[in-house]
């Protein structure tokens, strides 16, 4: 069990409670497992998307806390050719980053989980690929089997606990995460509302689920052209739950929307901005 100090503890606890109180909350984990992992194969699954799977012992028995469940990727800087992990233990893997020496700390970015094969000891993520702007989409692009990277273990975030209908509403880089749920809930008799905003009909990657999805395709526009309007026009106020995840103009539109004007209680309404035009994702 990681030694995490106390004041650590009470800082999470207070901050799960806050969070509590103006949304939906995630799952939590007790111990943030943390480990290195290896690239065992690539595959473009489209232009701008790979799939890139990832080996290490310690999926065997991976405590999985949820379809959606993210995870830290530490990558190492330009330049290095291996990954330095934190060694300190602390539940907030950033601090732990900051109080490393600067030349030996790894880079960070959250990608899902979209397979756990524990029997292969095996992940599979989707990486959406916009250039060599960040650390994330750079290092995802020039993956070759054998590299090493970092995972730290993260949390679920898609948690109902009330009846009703439910809404998920994603971008592309949401989309690993909303098909993982869509999957996950195959044969539930569950009044899912799904809606996908991609840039073409090229991030359109195949569900392994009979549900149907709404899919919106942006083009060149910004983030959310498609999809705020789309929910917007949707009758549904009762919601039972919303997961809402995507660029942050997507999450924080689609969530002002429900909860301003549809009245949507908002510890019914889960929503990450996954990334930001302009911004960092760190
Ligand atoms: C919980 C969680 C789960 C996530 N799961 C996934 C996943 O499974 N697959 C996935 O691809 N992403 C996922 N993301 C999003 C990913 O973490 C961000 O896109 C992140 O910004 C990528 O890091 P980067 O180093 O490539 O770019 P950053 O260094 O963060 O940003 C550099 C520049 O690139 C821009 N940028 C970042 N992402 C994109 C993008 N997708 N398209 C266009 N411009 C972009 C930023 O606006 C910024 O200007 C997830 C994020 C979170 C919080």
């Amino acid at each position: 069990m990681p030694n995490y100090s106390t004041f650590e503890r009470l800082q999470m606890k207070v901050l799960d409670k806050a969070v509590g109180l103006v949304m939906a909350p995630p799952v939590q984990r007790a111990v943030y497992d943390q480990f290195t992992m290896t690239v065992v194969g690539t595959a473009d699954l489209a232009p701008n998307v790979r799939r890139i799977t990832f080996r290490a012992e310690e999926f065997a028995d991976h405590d999985h806390t949820g379809a959606d469940e993210y995870f830290g990727l530490l990558m190492p800087r330009p330049g290095a050719s291996e990954v330095t992990m934190p060694s300190e233990d602390r539940i907030n893997v950033r601090q732990a980053i900051r109080r490393m020496p600067e030349d030996r700390r790894p880079d960070l970015r959250w990608y899902t989980i979209r397979r756990l094969r524990r029997a292969e000891k095996e992940i599979d993520v989707d990486f959406v690929l916009h250039g060599d702007a960040g650390p994330g989409s750079r290092w995802a692009s020039r993956a070759e089997p054998g590299q090493t990277v970092g995972f730290r273990a993260g949390n679920a975030t898609y948690l109902p606990t009330r009846p009703g209908p439910r809404l998920l509403a994603a971008d592309e880089t949401a989309l690993p995460a909303l098909s993982a749920i869509l999957e996950a809930h195959q044969d539930a008799d569950l009044d899912i509302h799904a809606y996908v905003e991609v840039p073409d009909d090229s991030y359109r990657l195949p569900i392994d689920c009979d549900r149907q999805v709404t899919w919106l395709v942006r083009g060149d526009a910004a983030p959310g052209t498609r999809l705020l309007p789309a929910v917007a026009d949707l009758d549904t106020t009762d919601w039972g739950y919303a997961w809402l995840c995507g660029e942050s103009a997507i999450a924080t539109g689609l969530r002002r929307h429900l909860v301003r004007e549809r009245g949507v209680d908002r510890r019914r309404v889960m929503f990450s901005g996954y990334w930001k035009v302009g911004s960092a994702r760190e």
